[in-house]
């Protein structure tokens, strides 16, 4: 089901800025460059190295990336937008291009510099079942685009942020570089700790619903047993929860995780029946609480996933 979307305000006013832009013209560099960003995660790694920029977020964390409306407020946003930042991968495939079309700003139009798609590059994850689901669902036919719960690849997206940022306005290139320096020494030493931290989940088994949490626990040596989701894109079914709970009562996997935006009901039927905790995880920075942050996300994550596993109980 959709939530209802509230637009996230510029986090600096827009109007004086663009109408100083327009003045000088398209090529000179703007002094507080718009970032329009696809979802929320985008918005806080741009957040870390241009803390001036003018940003906003098309989603929220409570929002399916996967099927977000055109509103016009999401238009002009991508309209005054300098660089615009997404995932890509036919994760915003249903939204995205009409979004550019109707924006009709060259700056971010699909192959300009100032459209910047995180995944483009990068070894994706495939998506083990997206040939059977041709006609139904949604496929991620390119890789699963939900690359955002991997802090190593946010790490390489920061430094293509850094460089578009260069690029699009050189008077404040070495300024994005050296908060880009200083960002990537800390994240590093955080990554450090949190494998360590989570060295107890090592091998355990995890139902989720779609691929949501598959570049997480690729990360944290989780692995996920099943998914709720019939196929791809497809909310669960009962004959599919039934054949679920008959496969994994034989070896019970240690939660079922689910995001803030899935139907929170097939999640916690089948960990009710399993008699195993049922954990709700952000899978983008939030607008309250731990997870405001990117290093809050990954903190509560992790702390989150060490309280289900003491929870379980012993067999
Ligand atoms: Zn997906």
């Amino acid at each position: 089901m959709r939530t209802p979307t509230k637009p996230s305000p510029w986090r600096v006013g827009g109007a004086a800025t663009l109408a100083l832009g327009l003045l000088l013209g398209a090529a000179q560099a703007v002094a507080k460059p718009g970032i329009f960003t696809c979802e929320p995660e985008w918005a806080a790694l741009a957040r870390v190295i241009a803390p001036e920029a003018q940003i906003y977020s098309a989603t929220h964390a409570r929002q399916d990336p996967h099927e977000i409306e055109a509103r016009p407020a999401l238009i002009s946003a991508l309209r005054r937008a300098d660089l615009a930042i997404c995932t890509g991968a036919g994760l915003e495939a249903g939204w995205l291009p009409m979004l550019q079309t109707r924006a009709g700003n060259a700056r971010v139009m699909p192959g300009a510099p100032g459209m910047l798609l995180a995944t483009a590059g990068l070894p994706l994850l495939p998506d083990a079942h997206h040939h059977a689901a041709r006609d139904k669902g949604h496929i991620h036919a390119e890789g699963n685009p939900h690359i955002q719960l991997d802090p190593r690849l946010l790490a390489q997206v920061a430094a293509r942020i850094a460089d578009r940022l260069a690029a699009i306005d050189p008077a404040g290139a070495s300024g994005y570089r050296t908060r880009l320096e200083r960002w990537l020494v800390e994240w590093n030493g955080r990554m450090e700790a949190w494998q360590k931290a989570a060295k107890p989940l090592f091998g355990e088994a995890m139902i989720a619903e779609h691929s949501s949490f598959a570049y997480l626990f690729r990360w944290l040596e989780l692995y996920q047993s099943a998914d709720l989701e019939p196929i791809p894109g497809v909310p669960p079914t009962v004959s599919h929860l039934q054949g679920l709970l008959q496969r994994a009562r034989e070896d019970p996997p240690m939660a079922v995780a689910q995001t803030l935006y899935q139907d929170p009901q097939p999640g916690r039927w089948l960990a009710e029946k399993l008699s195993v905790p049922l954990v709700t995880l952000p899978t983008t920075v939030t607008t309250e609480g731990e997870p405001r942050t990117l290093e809050g996300l990954f903190d509560h994550l992790i702390r989150a996933l060490l309280v289900a596993r003491e929870q379980r109980r012993p067999r």
